[in-house]
């Protein structure tokens, strides 16, 4: 069965693909050196990739960049990387793995001023005021600070659109690339904000929503740095998720009460946290196969066995499918057709590969029969040799026949008499060499189908090179 892989982590979100074998090419040589510079502090004193190859300095800073993405330290441009130099992302260095920028500037007040100098002719002047409030109201809802908007004298914030050069030294790059930045706090340009205006700014699920990057240059503006945290605001590359569902990780939020303190709200605000592979209460939403891989959702993220690398891959579930919701409740995948389907609530989606085909979602109803009493999927699988797909809700599971595509008679039939041991709910279900995995909690149970029995119980990251314990 051939691989995903290849495909993904060279060609996802519309990067160009390069074959492993071929040489860098001159534009990927220069790719590399520009970024490390802009964003690694790279010397640039002629110190060109294409000359010397193994120029340490280089080198140094390519394996930071790649420890900062969470991608195999080479030390190497390999495509993994380039892919992720030609990711979309905010125009500030990547200067720490922490929360906080170097030096710990800071806001010596809580009640800070904005104002919107100029405006993009992309929008209406309306949205971009309320694009700003609410960008300023997701930092303002999980800490001490204020935010008003002014229109006279000099706020400490101020907001402009600029294309290209603009004289301050960090000159912006036409379409794509970098979309913004932001100062540390301080007076002057300190916390002022800049957005690209050779960016097609947008107000929904289009590049670039305004709103989500203007809350994350934000965050530059109170004295955040980037996060490496792949679920946090705060990481530097642009992943698209749904603008009216924004919200701060437990890492923005650490960081930003880090500087200033607790919320004066009465119950503290929390965030979601980005899945650790090894965390022992990890449970999941839905597990699939895909192309000969195994994929783990939760949340926002998936997780999965990397080949080349020890540990699990952790990512946002909309770098590979945009427009995929999060929180997906089943998944699998009718390996004779090359589809996943993704399942949450009474809608399904169909993916093929890295694309999610057009005209979905659909209705489970209309599609699979389910009476209007089911109102979700907690599980789903197929089984290849027979053609046959189970959905398990609740207590029953049904039996789908994917060749005359409909409902097998009989069903639903509970759960308990042919699948013994593995409890009343399931929260996933993957088949792997004859054998199911049922998630359910902190429990996976290995279920041999033949013989209806469960012939080891195991941990749910099992899967993830996480030791014994
Ligand atoms: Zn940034
Ligand atoms: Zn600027």
């Amino acid at each position: 069965m051939k691989s995903l892989l290849p495909l993904l982590v060279l060609c996802f979100a519309g990067a160009h693909c390069f074959p492993a074998h071929l040489e860098l090419k001159q534009q990927d040589r220069e790719i590399v050196q520009n970024y490390l510079e802009k964003f690694y502090d790279l010397n640039p004193v002629g110190v060109k990739l294409a000359k010397k190859k193994d120029s340490s300095p280089v080198i140094e800073k390519l394996k930071k960049m790649q420890k900062f993405f969470g991608l195999k330290v080479t030390g190497k441009p390999d495509n993994e990387t380039l892919t992720m130099m030609k990711q979309p992302r905010c125009g500030v260095p990547d200067v720490s793995q922490f929360a906080v920028t170097d030096g710990n500037p800071k806001w010596e007040k809580k009640a800070l001023t904005y104002s919107i100098d100029n405006y993009t002719p992309d929008l209406a002047r309306e949205d971009v005021d309320n694009a700003i409030k609410k960008a300023f109201k997701v930092w303002s809802d999980v800490s001490p600070l204020t935010f008003t908007k002014i229109s006279e004298g000099e706020a400490d914030i101020k907001i402009s659109f600029y294309y290209g050069d603009h004289r301050d030294n960090s000159p912006f790059d036409g379409p794509n690339g970098i979309l913004a930045h932001a100062f540390q706090p301080g007076p002057g340009i300190g916390g002022d904000a800049h957005f690209d205006e050779d960016e097609k700014w947008t107000k929904d699920h289009r590049n670039y929503n305004l709103y989500r990057v203007a809350a994350h240059e934000f965050g530059h503006s109170l004295g955040l740095a980037h996060s490496s945290d792949i679920g946090a605001l705060m990481f530097p590359s642009y992943a698209f998720s749904d603008p009216d569902d924004i919200q701060l990780s437990q890492d923005d939020i650490d960081g930003i009460q880090a500087i200033y303190g607790p919320s004066n709200n009465p119950s503290q605000p929390t965030g979601p946290k980005t899945p650790q592979a090894c965390d022992r209460k990890l449970t999941f939403d839905a597990v699939t196969t895909l192309r000969g891989e195994k994929m783990f959702f939760k949340d926002r993220f998936y997780l999965r066995k990397s080949p080349y690398d020890p540990q699990a891959e952790v990512n946002l579930i909309s770098l590979f499918w945009p427009t995929l919701p999060s929180g997906i409740e089943a998944a699998h995948e009718v390996a004779e057709k090359d589809i996943v389907r993704f399942f949450k609530g009474d809608k399904y989606w169909v993916t093929r590969g890295q694309d999610v085909l057009p005209g979905y979602p659909r209705s489970i109803y209309s599609t699979f029969g389910f009476p209007t009493t089911v109102k979700k999927i907690d599980a789903a699988f197929s089984d290849e040799h027979t053609g046959k797909t189970y959905f398990f809700v609740e207590n029953e599971y049904w039996r789908y026949n994917e060749h005359r595509r409909s409902m097998d008679a009989g069903y639903p039939k509970l759960i308990i008499n042919d699948f013994p041991g593995i409890g009343s709910k399931v929260d996933a279900v993957v088949s792997d060499n004859d054998f199911l995995y049922f998630f359910s909690g902190t429990r996976q149970y290995k279920f041999e189908p033949k013989t209806k029995r469960i012939v080891t119980l195991l941990k749910t990251n099992s899967w993830f090179n996480c030791g014994n314990y």
